[in-house]
């Protein structure tokens, strides 16, 4: 076991912006009662690390800068030195959602960047895959435990055979029953469902497993023009009359005669898409090729200012490079709106913005919450006032290229570019619906520590600070907190990882992946539940 190393050094602030009236403590284990900083100012009291300092006396009632950005509101006089946390604060309403800059910002336009590639599985439809993987899909959570036990006799008795498929992934899910299948928010689940069936990393191998008595029938949930034919393979018995190439074990079939039969049937038909997987073979693809997701989870004070940044650094180098890269987590980027509408590359994609958000703060409306209920103990743990402090962090993963998309929850990405894919900013429902947009590669920064992973894309965790790194050496991939320890630049940082993006495209296996560590797949269904 390795234990976390003291941190010997002087004391350290991080200010984001000159004009900031607080810094956050650097210094591993925080900084002591009596410690003279920078400025020569005395801390009043103990302050952990990744907390606030008043730099200056604060009025109450006057504002408390971060990131230039008012975080909030002194609830009291604050002197200088004292420690800011959560209760000294009073939080500013979220910016209303009319009279918004939109597409106003007129950034520099990036320089190309050429000539990165990866190795990847070309696929029919152009897309690109960085695992070979099959992707079992499902209709509906009752045939779930079947599926689970038919994977694991696969993964026994099959895969071992066809060594160029790297695993074999169950969609599982909590959807296709005892829904409102007809109410409108029932698109969102549904269409979420069918994308990752036709998620790059499963080559166009389309296999599902139905009950035969649920709401989602197959037909309803992959219907005819919603996914490549690859083959003339098909199953007569599940009612399709278009001879559309949709391979379906159907579990209340006649057939089937007792569960051996359920079994033996489901193994035979990821048999045959095996073989077929097992004749891909890696190629060279541009960076373009690329489909990044970027999340955080678990975030701390650091997030903004060590991972998150990097990450934003590389979003733009993947811009550059002409791959897709989309951020999400709606409520996490709500109160930095009006900078995200005026980044907009035209009017309509400001205003596709301004819709997503209006339509989340309905939904959080309709369930009696708003935007604060995003922050967890944790995050207030680790320095985070609250979702202003935490959201100008959040979206600093974006870099700063202009937006060019917006995908609603569920839809399928067809664009290159920066791309703002409304998501819930669940971790595991964020990168569900990332997923869904036809994600290859994740990226997900931590600073409290979280072991996700996911079984159908490779996720590559980011440290925010050096302590959790070494605490979690072999789960975290790359640990940012270099940048807070004064060993690296944001820009070094950034380039490691795209660096390690491309290895990592090209088949270089994640801790997550090492340890074989995924979370589940969680719809976000707005719609009702009968
Ligand atoms: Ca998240």
């Amino acid at each position: 076991m390795t234990a976390p190393i003291p941190d010997p050094g002087p004391p350290r602030l991080i200010r984001m912006h000159a004009s900031d009236n607080v810094a956050i403590v650097a210094n591993t284990g925080g900084l002591p009662e009596g410690t003279v900083v920078e400025g020569g100012i005395r801390l009043r009291e103990r302050v952990p690390q990744g907390h606030k300092v008043a730099l200056v006396d604060i009025a109450a009632g006057t504002p408390v800068l971060r990131y230039n950005v008012a975080i909030g509101h002194a609830a009291r006089d604050i002197a200088a030195g004292t420690w800011v946390y959560e209760r000294l604060l009073t939080m500013p309403q979220a910016r209303a959602l009319h009279e918004l800059p939109m597409a106003t910002a007129r950034p520099a336009p990036l320089e190309p960047l050429q000539g990165y590639t990866f190795e990847g599985y070309r696929n029919a439809d152009g897309s690109v895959g960085t695992r070979n993987l099959l992707g079992i899909t499902t209709t509906v959570q009752c045939v779930a435990g079947v599926l689970e036990f038919a994977v694991r006799r696969i993964k026994a008795e099959l895969l071992p055979k066809y060594p160029h498929v790297d695993d074999v992934v169950g969609l599982e899910h909590s959807y296709g029953c005892g829904v409102a299948i007809d109410a409108p928010g029932a698109a969102i689940p549904i269409r979420t469902v069918r994308n990752i069936s036709l998620n790059p990393n499963f080559g166009g191998e389309l296999m599902v497993v139905s009950l035969g008595c649920e709401k989602l029938q197959p037909q309803r949930l992959l219907p005819p023009g919603s996914f490549a034919v690859v083959d003339e393979r098909n199953i007569a018995d599940v009612g399709l009359d278009d001879g559309a190439a949709l391979d379906v074990v159907c579990l209340q079939d006649e057939k089937h005669v007792g569960f051996m039969s359920m079994i033996d049937s489901i193994m035979q038909t990821a048999e045959y898409h095996l073989e077929r997987l097992n004749a891909r073979r890696r190629e060279t693809c541009p960076a373009s090729d690329l489909v990044v997701g970027v999340q955080c989870g678990g975030s701390d004070a650091f997030s903004g200012v060590t991972a998150n940044p990097a990450v934003g650094f590389a979003a733009d180098l993947l811009v550059r490079a002409g791959a897709s890269i989309m951020f999400s987590e709606t409520t996490e980027v709500r109160d930095g709106v009006a900078q995200l509408t005026a980044r907009a590359a035209t009017p309509e994609v400001a205003a596709a913005i301004v819709r997503e958000m209006q339509w989340y703060d309905e939904y959080l409306a309709r369930g009696g919450a708003d935007r604060s209920a995003n922050t967890t103990p944790g995050n207030k743990k680790g320095g985070l006032s609250n979702i202003v402090e935490k959201a100008m962090g959040s979206i600093i993963k974006s870099g700063s290229a202009p937006i060019a998309g917006v995908l609603s929850p569920g839809e399928k990405l067809a664009q290159k570019g920066l791309i703002y894919a409304a998501t819930p900013a669940s971790d595991f429902i964020c990168g569900t619906l990332q997923l869904a947009a036809g994600m290859n590669l994740h990226i997900f920064t931590t600073g409290r520590g979280t072991p996700y992973g996911l079984a159908a894309c490779p996720v590559i965790k980011v440290a925010t600070r050096t302590e959790l790194a070494r605490r979690w050496h072999d789960l975290m991939d790359l640990n940012a907190g270099r940048i807070a320890d004064g060993e690296a630049s944001i820009e070094d940082l950034g380039w490691e990882l795209f660096r390690l993006m491309l290895d990592v495209a090209s088949g270089k296996r994640t801790r997550a992946e090492h340890w074989g560590l995924h979370n589940d797949l969680v719809l976000f269904n707005p719609g009702p539940v009968t």
